[in-house]
């Protein structure tokens, strides 16, 4: 079946809803781990919108209020940032249960507050 008139697309997508793109084998990782957790959310759909507006919230906080540190990268249960009011390159990760950054070891710092808002962080 060729589809000539665009107006055939409309039963792709739900009324008033998005259809968001995420590679396949991306979202099946990510579903295979929500379906393993004991949420108050039914589906996964409710959960990535939630997820998504609360991360597009806290990269505004970290624009507004940490301009001085940016991400670097991922590194091995955390994340690496730069700090460039001491300009230095600052490691935060997961060590036990604890959030522990290069710098201030296990004292309260920004870097901490940066990894735990920025989305790209995960352990
Ligand atoms: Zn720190």
């Amino acid at each position: 079946m060729f589809i000539t008139d665009l107006s055939d697309l409309s039963f792709m997508v739900v009324q008033g809803y998005t259809n968001l793109s995420v590679k396949t084998d991306r979202m099946d990782e990510i579903r295979r781990i929500f379906d393993s957790l004991d949420t108050e959310y039914e589906a996964l759909a409710p959960f990535a919108a939630d997820a998504l507006e609360s991360a597009v919230y806290k990269l505004d906080f970290l624009l507004e209020y940490l301009p001085h540190i940016t991400f670097s990268g991922l590194g091995k249960n955390g994340m690496a940032l730069f700090d460039a009011k001491s300009d230095e390159l600052v490691r935060v990760f997961v060590k036990g249960k604890k959030l522990h950054c290069s710098v201030h070891k296990e004292k309260p710092c920004d870097h901490k507050i940066f990894a735990a808002f920025h989305h790209k962080f995960a352990c």
